[in-house]
């Protein structure tokens, strides 16, 4: 019998203590907004990623004053892409972002961000505590029932912040779809020890092969972490007109045997997968007192399957509107579409065709051997294109994504 103990009343509710939660409840701090930030899980916990983090992540630790402890313990310099009988090395641009990227387990980095969160004065952390049931009164969210251990709690939030993830329960029960008709990924994680683990690189093979040696529509990734292992993975696009069908742990480790004595790696380990909504396919991310934000609103990359970035980048904004603004029904996806619309209707669109298994053995000869070519893919691969950037490769990006933007059938971005 679950016991009812007790209301708790607040500025801001912020549900899921990932680096879009954490962030958003950093913020929220600054902002004088009493929050709580809870989390189902017990930190530090893990979460299935490739642990990457480009400059734009980068940058966005830097604003929190988190970046330097990051970078002290590893710092790439930029990305190797492979395949196809090519190689091609593209150093982080020097964009506003910096040019400085990392890479570091999501038990630690989680783990950090929640920890900074919470020694807020402004803000109680709960762990172990899963929102469940809804009380809504005149459209709003009046009251959420939070359950903690056995116990039962119920929080009145004045604005809630959504940040459960890429499954998004808590966002399913406010009417968050997701449109799988548009490109997502499928991906695998592994962590490999190996001598190499402090290699200034992170590398990406784009010729991704099985075990009868057949091209795949995928890619692999290794990220260095500085910590005796690498983060080793694989993902692939896939659409419900196009599933990849791919086992990606199986994928995973025909990949980690060819890259086996190059690398000099150990056995993968703690091989996990998972799915990723992509390029902002999610409808229902907004009420009028509440948002969803990070993989909740399918903020992620469809090229490079990143999405830390975008999370934290999200809080901040989310957090904004909390502090000066009403309803925001209308106009957090407003905010969305004009942050990263664009953008994310021609990624989707590019993403799309490599949903196409002729697409990749067709098009990855020539890229790859076309350093220029393949160095401006690396930028938006990395998401390294701003806005304040005016060189040609920037001009070409948001142009074309202007083009495309509302010429396709999609399913709407955020509705
Ligand atoms: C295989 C793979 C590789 C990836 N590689 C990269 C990479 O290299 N770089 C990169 O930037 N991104 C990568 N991503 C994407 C990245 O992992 C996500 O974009 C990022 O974790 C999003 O953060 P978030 O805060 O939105 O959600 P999450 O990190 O998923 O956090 C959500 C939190 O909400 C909690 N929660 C869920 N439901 C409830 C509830 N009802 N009540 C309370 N708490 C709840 C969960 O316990 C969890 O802690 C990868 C993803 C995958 C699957």
């Amino acid at each position: 019998m679950v016991d009812v103990t007790d209301i708790v009343s607040t500025d801001l509710l912020i549900v899921g203590a990932g680096p879009g939660g954490s962030t958003a409840a950093i913020y929220a701090a600054r902002q004088g907004l009493s929050t709580l930030l809870i989390d189902a899980a017990e930190f530090p916990r893990d979460k299935t990623c490739g642990d990457g983090l480009t400059p734009r992540a980068i940058h966005q630790l830097r604003k929190l004053g988190l970046a330097d402890d990051i970078l002290r313990n590893y710092t790439s310099h930029g990305l190797k892409l492979h395949g196809f009988g090519g190689s091609v090395t593209a150093p982080w641009a020097d964009s506003a972002f910096g040019p400085e990227g990392s890479a570091m387990p999501r038990t630690e980095l989680d783990n950090y961000l929640v920890q900074h969160a919470a020694s807020q004065p402004e803000v109680t952390l709960w762990q172990g505590a899963e929102a469940g049931e809804i009380q809504f009164a005149n459209g709003q969210i009046e009251q959420v029932h939070v359950r903690v251990g056995e116990q039962e709690r119920v929080v009145k939030p004045r604005v809630v912040i959504v940040a459960d993830g890429v499954r998004s329960t808590f966002g399913k029960r406010l009417g968050r779809e997701w449109h799988r008709g548009e490109v997502y990924g499928i991906a695998a994680r592994s962590y490999c020890p190996t001598p190499l683990h402090d290699e200034p690189w992170i590398h990406s093979h784009l010729e991704l092969r099985d075990s009868s040696g057949a091209i795949q529509p995928g890619y692999g990734w290794i990220f260095p972490l500085a910590n005796g292992r690498v983060n080793l993975g694989c993902g692939a696009l896939s659409t419900d007109e196009r599933p990849a069908r791919i086992n990606t742990k199986k994928l995973l480790r025909t990949y980690a045997d060819s890259m086996r004595d190059e690398w000099k790696l150990g056995e993968p380990t703690e091989v996990a997968s998972a799915l990723l909504p992509m390029g902002g396919a999610v409808s229902g991310v907004a009420g009028p007192n509440w948002m969803l934000i990070g993989d909740a609103a399918a903020c992620v990359n469809p090229l490079n399957g990143e999405g830390i970035d975008y999370g934290m980048e999200t809080a901040e904004l989310a957090v904004e509107l909390a502090a000066t603004s009403k309803d925001f029904s209308l106009l957090w996806p407003h905010v969305l579409r004009t942050q990263y619309g664009d953008t994310f209707q021609l990624a989707r669109t590019l993403a799309r065709a490599l949903t196409y298994p002729q697409f990749l053995p067709m098009t990855g000869p020539l890229g790859l051997n076309t350093p220029l070519l393949m160095r401006s893919a690396a930028r938006l691969m990395g998401n390294l294109v701003t806005e304040e950037d005016n060189d040609i490769v920037a001009r070409l990006w948001r142009t074309a994504g202007r083009a495309v933007a509302g010429r396709r059938g999609d399913a709407p971005l955020w509705s």
